[in-house]
């Protein structure tokens, strides 16, 4: 099968701040070449572990409403008074030529997709064990300021609420186990008939 056999599929990933998601997206990236991650721009600070250009485009908010202006965006959202930002351009060329596309994004952000483009859309929701773990992780992160944590931890419970809105929904009780469960959806998303552009003209082949 070639690339152009197959239209690629959009992975959304949501969860509420410090579930895990960061690092589960970052473990399907290595497990599988065949799927690229999306990048976001945002205007909040770079924390200390991170890169611009890897984890986040950094920028100002005069550069995010300009590219906001320009169309630049499939959709933006506010998120913890900061503004975060899905590119078009990166995701349509993907799509076009087979390659499957990564995203780390609210439920905000999973919505505005779905409304792009739906049938492309495979949606999952990642619940951290509990709110006992779940604080746990945003403390042991410590990047934040406490003030910021207590924002995340009281937002997480919103953030949940949106469970139902999505395809799959999974339980972070252990990273490895977590991605390889997400890997088994994305597999078998990709044999979805509809996806598989190639299929029609190979059973036209076994038919004759
Ligand atoms: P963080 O600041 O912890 O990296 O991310 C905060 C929240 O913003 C997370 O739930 C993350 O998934 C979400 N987020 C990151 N990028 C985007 C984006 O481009 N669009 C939307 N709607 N949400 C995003």
């Amino acid at each position: 099968m070639n690339k152009e056999s197959r239209k690629g599929l959009m992975l959304v990933l949501s969860s509420p701040s410090g579930a895990g998601k960061t690092t589960i997206c970052k473990n399907i990236i290595n497990l599988d070449k065949k799927i690229s991650i999306s990048i976001s721009f945002t205007t909040r600070e770079k924390r200390k572990s991170e890169k611009d250009g890897v984890d986040y485009f950094f920028v100002s908010k005069k550069k995010f409403e300009n590219l906001k202006k320009k169309n630049f965006f499939v959709e933006y959202a506010k998120v913890f008074d900061n503004w975060y930002g899905t590119p078009k351009s990166f995701i349509e060329k993907n799509l076009k030529k087979g390659q499957d596309v990564i995203f780390d994004i609210d439920w905000q952000g999973a919505q505005k997709l779905s409304d792009f483009s739906k049938s492309d859309v495979v949606s999952i929701f990642i619940l951290p064990p509990s709110n006992k773990i779940l604080l746990e992780r945003l403390k042991k992160r410590a990047e934040d300021s406490q003030d910021i944590v207590d924002k995340r931890m009281s937002k997480a419970k919103a953030e949940m609420s949106h469970w139902i809105e999505y395809d799959y929904v999974l339980i972070n009780n252990d990273i490895s186990e977590c991605s390889s469960e997400i890997m088994n959806i994305l597999n078998a998303e990709r044999k979805k008939r509809n996806r598989q552009k190639f299929i029609f003209s190979f059973i036209e082949k076994l038919l004759n």
